[in-house]
């Protein structure tokens, strides 16, 4: 059964600046103000599984655990096809330095594995969104959104983030990093995810 989130206020389990933004962008029209894990002072949780979904749950389930709220956590990532789906559910750890994360090399990173398997043009890949809406009770729900494109370099546009400046989603010419933030939040991954849960639990 679906559960209607009543309330206008959304504690968003996510420590990043460009999700949180996003997310406040694409919920403000419904009248949901967001308010992120940060802000609330809450840890981040280490991610230990292997999927979207189960990365999403353990961090809207510790900030249930952390606060008495309802809880939304995004879980998501690039798969590059011949890469095998890589980097996934890795697609923040391959920014990792041990001195905050590096996009640029992450980029970088991406491009290199396809030059080192000569991957066949276009490259494609997809942006997924994996939300959990979690409540105080256990009870969740998992949205999903999948953005199809092609991976491209070198890296173009500053909007955005992540490896936003080397994604062109399809039928389109230019990068997520090009566009602007309404644009993108057209068309995302995230979008997708978030019109889903929008219809199933604030309508
Ligand atoms: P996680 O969900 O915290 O494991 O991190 C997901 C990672 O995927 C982010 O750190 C970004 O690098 C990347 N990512 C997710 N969504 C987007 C997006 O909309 N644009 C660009 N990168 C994204």
């Amino acid at each position: 059964m679906m559960r209607r989130f009543e309330g206008k206020k959304l504690l968003v389990a996510t420590h990043n600046a460009g999700k949180l933004a996003e997310m406040r962008a694409l919920l403000a029209p419904f009248g949901v103000e967001v308010v992120g894990a940060a802000e609330m002072g809450l840890a981040e949780p280490v991610e230990t599984e292997d999927n979207f979904v189960g990365n999403a749950r353990i961090k809207a389930h510790a900030a249930v655990a952390a606060t008495g709220l309802p809880a939304l956590s995004d879980d998501s990532g690039i798969s590059v096809d011949a890469l095998g789906g890589a980097p996934g559910v890795y697609t923040a750890d391959w920014a990792e330095t041990g001195n905050g994360r590096d996009f640029g090399m992450a980029m970088e990173r991406t491009w290199r594995e396809l030059e080192a398997v000569d991957a066949p043009h276009p490259r494609n890949a997809q942006f997924r969104c994996t939300l959990v809406l979690a409540w105080p009770d256990g009870h969740d729900e998992v949205f999903e959104g999948v953005l199809p494109g092609q991976v491209t370099w070198p890296p173009r546009g500053v909007e955005g983030h992540g490896y936003d400046p080397i994604f062109v989603p399809d039928g389109h010419e230019i990068t997520l990093g090009e566009m602007s933030p309404d644009a993108k939040n057209t068309l995302s991954h995230r979008a997708i995810a978030v019109a889903k849960m929008l219809e199933a639990s604030f309508a």
